[in-house]
């Protein structure tokens, strides 16, 4: 027994290593506040992307070992290889895609989050930190419209929040494998790709998707969903789905919800209404006749770590009958018989794929408390300003068309020179402005040509990185002419 003994205490020496005394703790929490703080005192500076060739690598030179590292060493690692390559998605400049950009009090909420750990899976052991959770779902619901009765789920990003709309959208509809290959789903082909991911991962790969045609601002033509879906009920097909973008990609548009969740409710299919980038838009008085109708959808996706600027890891689902989504995603386990019957409020873990999970709720309950939502509204509205600044100013920049006046924060363009191929054209300028770095811009396919976005969304993007983009593209037509 002695020896056991003996053996027990080395170890727990060596254990609570893990538990660093009060002085050590403030030590390494400085360096990490300070390396912070350095970061972002350069934000505002810095390149949005670095095209310098360091590709991170560096990482595997220090391989993880049985040997502790200093602090200063790891952060030192973490600039390098991290924080200086490719995109820097906290800078305003980040033009691309979908920015976001990461409010600092939602890092603050993180720290606090992961420092005491509360369990947010189940209400019986985390009552706090479930309600607070469905205290924000409950704001978000309440922005679209939802009644009494709805749920939802905070997930880590839009994603897995349409795979959480769609399971539940095929346990609600009774859909079984049989059915699957007679399926049909009708969303434009400019839905995000998540949905068909979402799709295939819920095992409906085998579904037909009807890609409905879209008008000249790259919304669905509400009017051709109902010939279709009727086409297909004479045909003996299955029509269950129908999925709504509330912010596109690739253009950013709204498709016409209302008039959408008419023929949805007129022929008893699901409508799943993807918001994960304009749902937030609900807040401006601007944009909010757009979402005429989002609270008639079954399901909604909203992205907080897109529209309120959260770091990445935050994306939410909306149900309006919260009894489906518990019916698509209830378990049943001997070791979990403590927990039942213990809720007077529901748990995530019986509404999700998860169960244990980040306790994500503090990283989004705590700015919106400290800021208020208003600054949240004005941001949200200065990047609707933004981009219709932009789609005016780069029509002024000779050889530049524009695609429609955005419906929310995206503006497509492209140029067109007097002689050569156009796409090739474009394609080289996105290699101009990734090399120059100040904004980071990205391009897609729309009617089949190449074409130029730009996205204003992250919370640091104003009226000078628009001018600053606008300066940078045309730098960049002039080193593709002269090459
Ligand atoms: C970003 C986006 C998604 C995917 O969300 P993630 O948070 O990146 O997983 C889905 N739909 C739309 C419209 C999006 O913009």
């Amino acid at each position: 027994m002695e020896g056991a003994i003996g053996k027990i205490r080395e170890l727990e020496r060596v254990a609570r290593e893990l538990e660093p005394d009060a002085d050590t703790r403030r030590h390494i929490t400085d360096r990490v506040v300070r390396y912070a703080a350095g970061f972002l005192d350069k934000i505002h500076d810095g390149l949005a992307f670095n095209a310098d060739g360091n590709d991170g690598s560096g990482l595997y030179a220090a391989p993880i070992s049985e040997e502790p590292l200093e602090i200063e060493a790891i952060l030192d690692l973490v600039e390098k290889n991290v924080d200086t390559p490719a995109l820097n998605p906290a800078s305003g400049g980040h033009l691309a895609y979908i920015p976001g950009g990461g409010i600092y009090p939602a890092a603050l909420g993180d720290y606090l989050a992961d420092v005491a750990n509360r369990y947010a899976g189940v209400y019986y052991v985390g009552p706090g930190a479930v309600r607070m959770e469905h205290m924000l779902t409950r704001w978000m619901s309440d922005l679209i419209g939802y009644p009494a009765g709805s749920g939802g789920d905070l997930t880590s990003g839009g994603s897995i929040a349409n795979l959480v709309g769609i399971v539940t959208a095929r346990d609600a509809r009774e859909l079984k494998a049989k059915d699957f290959a007679k399926a049909v789903v009708y969303m434009t082909d400019q839905a995000h790709h998540s949905v068909d991911k979402a799709l295939r991962i819920a095992g409906l790969g085998e579904c037909i998707v009807r890609h409905i045609e879209t008008d000249k601002r790259f919304r669905m033509r509400a009017d051709t969903v109902d010939s279709a879906i009727q086409k297909d009920r004479q045909d003996g097909l299955i029509p269950w789905l129908v999925v709504a973008s509330a912010g596109t990609t690739d253009a950013g548009a709204v498709d016409p919800i209302d008039a959408v969740a008419d023929i949805a409710e007129r022929h008893d299919l699901w409508l799943h209404v993807d918001a994960a980038y304009g749902g937030f838009f609900i807040l401006c008085d601007p944009a909010r006749n757009m979402f005429e109708g989002i609270g008639r959808a079954d399901s909604v996706v909203m992205d907080p770590h897109k529209g309120l600027f959260l770091p990445y890891g935050c994306g939410a689902v909306l149900i309006k009958d919260r009894s489906l989504l518990g019916k698509a995603h209830y378990y049943q386990a001997n070791y979990m018989q403590d927990v039942a019957g213990a809720e007077d409020e529901y748990s995530p873990a019986d509404h999700s794929p998860e169960l244990t999970r980040h306790y994500r709720g503090l990283r989004l309950w705590l700015p919106l408390k400290l800021f208020g939502i208003r600054p949240f509204r004005a941001c949200l509205e200065e990047k609707l300003h933004l981009a219709r600044y932009f789609h005016v100013e780069i029509q002024k920049v000779d050889g530049f068309e524009a695609g429609p006046t955005p419906d929310l924060s995206v503006v497509t363009y492209r140029y067109i020179p007097k002689k050569g191929n156009a796409d090739e054209f474009n394609r080289r300028i996105i290699e101009e402005v990734h090399k120059d770095g100040r904004v980071f811009l990205s391009s897609t396919i729309l009617d089949g040509k190449f074409t130029l976005r730009l996205a204003a969304l992250a919370f640091r993007t104003h009226l000078d990185t628009i001018d600053t983009a606008l300066d940078v593209l045309r730098r960049a037509v002039k080193r593709v002419k002269a090459a």
